[in-house]
């Protein structure tokens, strides 16, 4: 019997839906799908609960597809790159050491991979790095399950319109099932952290994010200091040099995770803290540098709870943005613990992808989940919107289908294809209303 109430990683949003159904073949899916179109019940589909919205919430049929896991099949050709075929509920974690083993990766990640396949793509989830794209940009095919329970392939030859929409869907337009993704041949990735300042960062950015492979910063709100993060691809077969277990425990689990709780914990009762602690965490993280397998290096595990907001704006304002922040930041009475997280992205072609058209630059700001982020985010959210930016599908927003549509050229083609496909909204909810109507 599974339980039947929900809630999102971050715990800030919650569904009660009145079924909760976890279907092991494509045909099981068919009939629970079937059943709720009899019942008249909505369906949405839920992955790994990663994302901060309601996007996946419903008082509907909620349909996870963890029992879908796992590799159908690898097309390799003479370059060494593979069309890898998998379920859709796959972990990113599980498939990325799966592809290691078959001398294959994943191009470029995020800086988590708890979540599945289909629910890191149908939000636009990615990483850093101006000559790549996010995840959706690795994807060749889609295989849907739609209102009708008819399978529909979409692929760069197939379906075209579709896989334009379907990269980047919000589980608005059916139930993924597969996903064929282009994998490189496995590479190692050598990462270079260390302190800097932001307007040494920032004077000197085009020529790095030009230059390095996968760079990002975070920066200590209230003060001047940064900590970049530089990634290089290396060839898979490089002698490998990852951090000590007792350097990775104590940076990664102890550092960033254990005290930074036990920080947060402090300074949601005492936030007049944050300013001097910030100037001293910035100082106490050292330089290091390892290198190890790539998706090992992308992505680390983040145990303190937070919520979430991220805009994409194009890359050329991303200085002015941090300024305006900071100095919005300098007048308000707030005081934010949590680094503002900056990466990059290549223009990419997908409908509704935050990237579509445009060199990207992304600010991610973050609050403790027991703190309020509301005068923050909004604040944050003020001066991205002033130059275009674009919400994370994934993450706090207060957009709805007003401004959504004035920011992608394509957004009423994707509606377009939403009602042919699934005219009665089988897969809708109070939220897509919102984002889509
Ligand atoms: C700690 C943390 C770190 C994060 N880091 C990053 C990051 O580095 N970069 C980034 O871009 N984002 C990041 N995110 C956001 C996250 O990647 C996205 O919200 C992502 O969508 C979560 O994937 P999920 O599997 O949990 O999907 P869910 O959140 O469960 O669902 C997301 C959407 O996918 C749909 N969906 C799921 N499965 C299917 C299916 N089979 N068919 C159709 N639709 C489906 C759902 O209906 C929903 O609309 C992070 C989130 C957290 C909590």
């Amino acid at each position: 019997m599974i339980e039947r109430s929900w809630q999102n990683w971050a715990g800030n949003q919650h569904a009660y839906p009145s079924y909760r159904a976890e279907p092991s073949s494509v045909d099981e899916l068919r009939v629970v799908l079937q059943a709720a179109v009899d019942q008249s019940r909505s369906v949405r589909c839920v992955g790994a609960g990663h994302s901060f919205t309601p996007i996946a919430v419903t008082d509907g049929v909620q349909i996870n597809l963890d029992s879908l896991r796992g590799i159908e099949s690898v097309v390799r050709a003479d370059d060494g790159s593979a069309r890898v075929t998998v379920l859709a509920g796959t972990r990113l974690r599980e498939l990325t050491a799966l592809l290691w083993d078959l001398g294959l990766a994943m191009t470029n990640l995020g800086d988590i991979d708890e979540q599945s396949v289909a629910g890191a793509i149908s939000t636009g989830t990615h990483g850093t790095g101006a000559r790549f794209g996010g995840i959706a940009t690795q994807v060749h095919a889609i295989e849907l399950m739609t209102a009708d329970g008819q399978p529909v392939r979409c692929s760069r030859d197939e379906n075209v319109e579709l896989f334009s929409a379907a990269r980047i869907g919000l589980g608005a337009l059916g139930v993924i099932t597969r996903v064929t993704l282009d994998c490189v041949p496995a590479f190692a990735l050598r990462a270079v952290e260390e302190p800097s300042t932001l307007r040494g960062t920032l004077d000197g950015l085009d020529e790095t994010v030009a230059g390095v492979d996968h760079f990002e910063f975070y920066w200590f709100p209230h003060t001047d200091r940064v900590l970049t993060k530089r990634n290089t691809r290396l060839p898979g077969e490089t002698a490998l040099r990852p951090l000590g277990k007792v350097r990775s425990y104590i940076d990664d689990e102890l550092l960033s995770n254990t005290v930074f709780e036990g920080l947060n914990r402090m300074v949601t009762r005492a936030p007049a803290l944050i300013p001097r602690l910030n100037a001293v965490s910035a100082r106490a993280l050292s330089a290091r540098e390892y290198t190890d397998r790539s998706y090992r290096v992308f992505a680390s595990s983040r145990t303190v709870k937070f919520v979430e907001m991220e805009y994409a704006v194009p890359a050329s304002e991303i200085g002015w943005v941090l300024r305006e922040v900071d100095r919005w930041l300098e007048r308000s009475a707030l005081s934010i613990a949590f680094p503002v997280e900056v990466r990059f992205a290549a223009a990419d072609d997908i409908w509704l992808s935050t990237a579509y058209g445009r060199p990207t630059a992304y600010i991610a700001v973050h609050q403790y989940h027991r703190r309020d982020h509301r005068e923050y985010f909004g604040a944050v959210e003020a001066v991205c919107r002033s130059v275009g930016g674009r919400p994370h599908w994934g993450k706090l927003h207060s957009l709805g289908s007003a401004e959504l549509r004035g920011s992608y050229e394509h957004f009423d083609d994707f509606v377009r294809i939403r009602s042919s496909l699934d005219p009665t909204q089988l897969f809708g909810s109070n939220y897509l209303g919102h984002l889509l109507s």
